[in-house]
Formats: C-alpha cells, sequence, structure tokens
C-alpha cells in the first residue's frame, strides 16, 4: 500500500537526529507540550516498520524552518515531505489553526497532480487530522486517525481547563471522530473517552503502539551507577503532568535509594529550566537533595543504557495518552511502579509486571517503591512477566500488522464495488 502519515508538528527526523536535539519534545516548547515527544518516536518507529513490511511511506509535517529540504529521505526507507503551510518557524499550537486549511490543500493538489496517489492516510493529532481530512475529501483518499491526546480528557485529569488546548479544539475533536473513516485508539481509557465525546465504537480500532526491540532489551550496556545504592528512575518531559514532583515526595519513604530523572533540555541547559529549578528546590525541602539527580535529555541510542541501570522504573503521570517509557523500560527488563492512568493502565499489569498507584499521590507511590525494592523475587518475577507481555503484544510488526489490516478495511470500503457480469 501507498500510507501518507501526517504529523504536521512532529517530525521523525528529530528521532532520527537529522533535526533538533534527541527525540523528546522536539515540539514542546513550540506545542505546549501536548501530542510532541512520544508522538516523534511514535511517528518515526510506525513509518520505519511499515516500511519493512513492504509498504512505501511518506510523512508530511509542516516546513518550520527555511534551512528544510521539499523531501528527505531516511535510511529506514520512508520520506519525509516538508509541507509549506504558514511562517516557516515554530509555532504555537493555537497559531498553527488558520494554516492547516492549506496544510490540507497542499496535499490534496500533491496527491492528485504529484504522481503519488495514496492509498489511505494517517494522520497524527487532531490539527494533522483536520488537514488530512480536507485533503482526502479532494483526493478521495480514505482518512484514519489517531489522537494521541485528548483536550477533554487533559483538562479533566490536570483539573485545568487551560490544558483542553486552544479554543474549538473540543469541537473539532468531536467532528474528526465522525469525519475520519477510522479512530485509530491506544488505550481502553481512549475508548471511554472517545464514547464520551460521541464517536460511535464501530468507527474504533483499538491498536497499542510498540516499543522498538532492538534498542530496549535486558542485554547491553549498563550506565554507570553505584552498586551500593538502589536506583529509581523516571524518564520524561519535565512538566507537571508528569508528575515528577510526586516522585521527589515519594523519596522519603524510599530510604537510601537514588532517583534519577531523565528528560528534559540538555543537561547544560537544566539551570535555566524553570521546573527543573522547582524539582531542586523542592527535593530540598523534603531533605533528598543529595539522592536526587537531574541528567537532562539523554539521546535515545544512549536511553537503553539508563533503563538498565534502574532497579525500579516509575511512571507518575497525572495524564498519559499512551506512554512509552514504561514499555520501554519494561523491554529492559526493569520493573515498573506506574500511576492508574490512561495507557499505563493496559500496558502495566498490575500485581503481575508492576505496580499501580493512583496518580497525584507521593504516600502510595513511596510505599509501592520502598515494598519493590525490598523484595528481589518480586522485583525478578514482574521484570520476567513484562518481558513477556512486551513480546507477546507491544511489538511495532504487531501494531504495523494491525493498521495494515485497518487501511486496507477503509481502503475496500471507499474503492467502488467491481462491476456484475
Ligand atoms: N526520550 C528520549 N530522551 C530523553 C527522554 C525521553 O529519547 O531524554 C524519549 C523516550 O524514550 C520516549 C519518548 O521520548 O520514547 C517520550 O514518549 P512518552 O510517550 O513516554 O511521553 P510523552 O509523549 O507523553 O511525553
Amino acid at each position: 500500500m501507498r500510507i501518507a502519515m501526517i504529523s504536521e508538528h512532529a517530525s521523525p527526523l528529530a528521532v532520527l537526529g537529522e533535526q533538533g536535539a534527541g527525540g523528546q519534545g522536539a515540539g514542546d516548547g513550540a506545542t505546549g507540550g501536548e501530542g510532541a515527544g512520544g508522538q516523534h518516536v511514535h511517528v518515526a518507529e510506525l513509518a520505519a516498520e511499515l516500511v519493512g513490511q513492504g509498504h512505501d511511506v511518506r510523512v508530511y509535517t509542516r516546513r518550520d524552518s527555511p534551512a528544510l529540504p521539499d523531501a528527505v529521505p531516511t535510511g529506514d526507507g520512508y520520506q519525509v515531505w516538508h509541507v509549506p503551510a504558514g511562517p516557516a518557524r515554530r509555532l504555537p499550537s493555537a497559531e498553527l489553526l488558520p494554516h492547516l486549511g492549506e496544510f490540507g490543500r497542499w496535499l490534496a493538489g500533491q496527491w492528485r497532480d504529484g504522481g503519488w496517489l495514496p492509498d489511505v492516510a494517517h494522520a497524527h493529532f487532531w490539527t494533522s487530522g483536520l488537514a488530512t481530512v480536507h485533503a482526502g475529501r479532494r483526493a478521495g483518499v480514505p482518512v484514519v486517525l489517531t489522537y494521541h491526546a485528548l483536550g477533554a480528557a487533559a483538562a479533566r485529569r490536570q483539573r485545568d481547563p487551560r490544558h483542553a488546548g486552544p479554543p474549538g479544539r473540543l469541537g473539532y475533536e468531536r467532528a474528526l471522530g465522525r469525519a475520519v473513516d477510522r479512530v485509530v485508539v491506544q488505550s481502553q481509557e481512549e475508548v471511554g473517552e472517545l464514547v464520551r465525546l460521541g464517536v460511535p465504537r464501530s468507527r474504533m480500532a483499538l491498536v497499542p503502539a510498540g516499543v522498538n526491540e532492538r534498542i530496549f532489551r535486558p542485554d547491553g550496556p549498563v550506565a554507570p551507577r553505584d552498586p551500593a545504592r538502589p536506583r529509581v528512575l523516571t524518564v520524561g518531559r519535565l512538566a507537571e503532568r508528569m508528575g515528577l514532583q510526586e516522585v521527589v515526595r515519594a523519596m522519603p519513604a524510599v530510604p537510601d535509594a537514588e532517583c534519577v530523572i531523565v528528560g528534559g533540555p540538555p543537561v547544560g541547559l537544566l539551570p535555566a529550566d524553570g521546573f527543573a529549578r522547582r524539582l531542586t528546590a523542592l527535593a530540598e525541602s523534603c531533605g533528598v537533595a543529595d539522592r536526587v539527580r537531574l541528567v537532562g535529555a539523554v539521546p535515545r541510542a544512549e536511553l537503553a543504557a539508563w533503563y538498565r541501570s534502574a532497579d525500579v522504573l516509575v511512571a507518575a503521570p497525572w495524564h498519559e495518552p499512551f506512554g512509552l517509557t514504561p514499555l520501554e523500560g519494561m523491554a529492559c527488563g526493569v520493573p515498573v511502579v506506574g500511576t492508574d492512568v490512561g495507557g499505563i493502565a493496559d500496558t502495566v499489569v498490575d500485581g503481575l509486571t508492576g505496580d499501580l498507584v493512583p496518580p497525584r499521590d507521593p504516600r502510595a507511590l513511596g510505599v509501592a517503591i520502598r515494598r519493590l525494592l525490598a523484595d528481589n523475587v518480586r522485583r525478578f518475577a514482574y521484570a520476567t512477566a513484562a518481558l513477556d507481555r512486551i513480546r507477546s503484544r507491544y511489538s511495532w510488526r504487531r501494531c504495523a500488522e494491525q493498521l495494515s489490516a485497518v487501511y486496507a478495511s477503509v481502503g475496500a470500503a471507499a474503492r467502488p464495488a467491481p462491476a456484475m457480469a
């Protein structure tokens, strides 16, 4: 199949190290954080796997720098096309909206006249969805949408209406659920959110993301650590919704362990990061400053070594549409303590591959981490079961196979029925 992937603000080139740094949050500042980070990784890994399964894939992302060429071939066999829509610089998501029509018109023109008409277009995030529905209608291409994050869910989980995104987002998300041919859902929680939004269940396909098992595996280099001191690790962007403040607050209940926080800006820029400074001040006021270490962004190629160095991976967000980092930790053979939200509630099986605790509850988090660190047998059993779960359910191969079936079904529905003999 010819597959167009539309990811207007999250370019896979950020993950491949060809643009920006690392794979995390390359669009954070520009997009208010929602939808960036894991979305770059998701699009890059999925595109590569679909190519590996024999498909012809192009990824379309907005041209946000004048230096970007029109099309970039990647070593993974897909192309990244830079769509001219709006000013060639990073834009906050609220300012993107007026340019999505132009994005869609450009796509439709390319598809109709450029000699490469896709069989299906898969949009990532609601903004890409708007542009893609526009293009799909003009060019006669069926559209599949992965929301990645829903404004209403973010606002509810974060108990703050400002996280619902720019005005109109809720209405657009609702309309998109009916306008596209299929919605790819990433977690059971999202199914409920979409039902609440009025999206018919029959339009949804639950296809969880995967993990790159070539990078994230139990064997390989291990980041340096003090063997006498248990290591609690967290990996992710430095943002309030990731619950890092609860992890720091949990540390007094976990004596002797060190807490390593990977993510955010590169280490040299941490002193200028307001959230990093607040976390450091919090660690001081909790009396654990000597046991909490922020290491900044780690390049993707080195991340597995950090996971392997941990005794426990903690993923404590208030809200997490899917959450790749718990999967990456599990694939490296590390037991996870996670919050019972979003995709984590599906990926971590409580009491079998890890422990789930309520969000925003440093006490519960502290108890779970301390108990797990004190119990070698339980940690080993969780890690073993987690690896098994990853291998049987969360490979990109499985994800791409399931998506291929979804693409084929919407493509077949869009094609006219064969004439009767
Ligand atoms: N990541 C990275 N370097 C870092 C921190 C994170 O490459 O220093 C990657 C991490 O491996 C994961 C992604 O960024 O693949 C974050 O995705 P996740 O779904 O966990 O978080 P979200 O998109 O919700 O921020």
